[in-house]
């Protein structure tokens, strides 16, 4: 059975063709580099790294694109609060991004292609967009004109008249149509410029994804992934712009992923539950933390809260533990009828973590396939002290290629570093010592919780309470 995905264009489980026999161009948006990345950015970045292990896993040759944006609003604004240069902003954020996604295990994408770098490409768009009729200059500003483009609204489904609505909220009478958008803005004063026909000025935010996806992986690109937020306006425009100059299909196959909600709300920085992947990182291994983003399938929400992420620890424990029991059996050279059905289990599993990946990649679907391994290989520990080498190899090899390679949960490395079976006890009473000092800080009893803290503090764990609850850590 081939992989089938849901294409947000059209809404329908399609059967995956790429362009090109067994390659496959993926492009997914990328950070704005003027924070740290939240644990919603990381869900998108876990699950497009899913996908593409997957696609990889199944033989295709991935060129993986993900951009960086380091020139728009959001990027000037910090700038002028923090007083830092867009250059020095884009640095530092940058940086802390690779480090998330390399501690979540992502892997690097093919091209990173940073927005400021691009600008003589994105101006050559612009210009060609306004030659072919599609956009228009006022004042050192250069717009869409999405009238010209009758297929506008396709992949978002809003209508034209909806659309006009919406947008006249936001009156710009420099707009010809109050749907269109900006592919290049006019400088205004103390912000950062680059010259160009109109003046000087700096690129929309859709031009630079739009431009750079074009420019590495060709006019059509077989995948195209981000968050839903950026299906309307982001997405619908890329569309637009990369169609009206080529006359091509730009996608074949759009991949929105749901939103993350922390303890059941949106996550928004008024509410004070915006929680990076720095901070989750506090709470719990980066391990657990895919773990939690993979449970639920992409097209469905998922709510980090302490229950989900301790259910992933229990789950990640769960499979540590299998792959270590695996490993200390004792090997022998015959096969007994143990490792035959052993083996008939494992290799059914497998089967069915391949057909749930296939189907839209559903990973809960596949991660039951893993927990019937793992039963398997617990059943067969239970009655047995040894194992044939043979099939204990094969069994570790599937279980590290579906777990390891295709999911991204680190096993090998885990395995081999626990080195004390008390670890996950020493977590459970972490985490009653927390919760009977949680209590005592609701009773206003500051001068115990502050004693408990500092006592932990000396026999070497760090408490530091948190917007979203205490967390502790051992001192290195
Ligand atoms: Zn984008």
């Amino acid at each position: 059975m081939g992989l089938k995905i849901l294409n947000t264009m059209g809404m329908r489980k399609e059967e995956f063709i790429p362009l090109h026999d067994g390659e496959v161009k993926m492009y997914v948006c990328g950070p704005t580099v003027y924070d740290f990345i939240h644990i919603g950015n990381a869900r998108a970045f876990v699950i497009a790294d899913v996908i593409r292990r997957y696609l990889e896993y199944k033989g295709f040759k991935v060129t993986f694109v993900s951009n960086i944006t380091d020139i728009d609003d959001k990027m000037i604004r910090r700038s002028q609060e923090t007083g830092l240069s867009l250059q020095q902003l884009g640095e530092i954020y940058s940086n802390a991004y690779f480090e998330d996604i390399a501690a979540l295990n992502i892997k690097r994408p093919d091209v990173s292609p940073r927005a400021t770098q691009h600008i003589p490409e994105i101006i050559d768009a612009i210009q060609k967009l306004i030659e072919k009729g599609y956009a228009y200059q006022v004042d050192g500003d250069v717009y869409f004109d999405v009238s010209k483009f009758e297929e506008y609204g396709k992949l978002s489904g809003n209508k034209m008249e909806a659309l006009e609505m919406g947008a006249r909220i936001e009156i710009n009478p420099r707009k010809r149509n109050p749907a269109d958008f900006a592919l290049w803005k006019a400088q205004k004063e103390g912000e950062p410029a680059w010259y160009s026909p109109w003046g000087w000025g700096r690129p929309g935010w859709h031009i630079e994804c739009s431009t750079m996806a074009m420019k590495y992986l060709g006019e059509t690109i077989d995948i195209h992934m981000g968050g839903k937020d950026l299906i309307f306006p982001h997405h619908e425009n890329e569309i637009a712009q990369a169609e009206a100059l080529t006359g091509k299909t730009f996608v074949r196959y759009w991949i929105h992923n749901e939103w993350l909600t922390v303890e059941g709300q949106k996550m928004s920085k008024s509410l004070g539950n915006f929680i990076t992947v720095k901070d989750a990182l506090k709470m719990c291994s980066p391990n657990v933390l895919r773990f939690f983003l993979i449970s639920a399938h992409y097209r469905s929400p998922i709510d980090f809260n302490r229950e989900n992420i301790r259910l992933a620890e229990e789950n990640v424990r769960k499979i540590l533990d299998a792959l270590e029991r695996l490993k200390s059996l004792k090997e022998r050279s015959e096969r007994g009828s143990g490792e035959e059905s052993l083996l008939v289990e494992v290799r059914d599993a497998k089967r069915r973590f391949e057909e749930a990946m296939d189907d839209d990649f559903n990973t809960p679907l596949a991660i039951a396939a893993i927990f019937s391994i793992v039963r398997a290989i617990n059943n067969y520990a239970n009655i047995n002290a040894e194992i044939e080498t043979a099939a204990k190899k094969e069994v570790y090899e599937i279980m590290k290629v579906l777990v390891e390679d295709v999911l991204g949960i680190r096993v090998e490395t885990e395995v081999e570093k626990r080195t004390t079976e008390y670890e996950p006890i020493i977590g459970n009473l972490m985490e009653i010592i927390l919760e009977l000092r949680q209590e005592m800080r609701r009773r206003k009893e500051w001068k115990i919780a502050d004693e408990i803290r500092e006592k932990l503090q000396r026999i070497g764990f760090i408490i530091e309470d948190t917007h979203s609850g205490t967390i502790w850590k051992l001192k290195k």
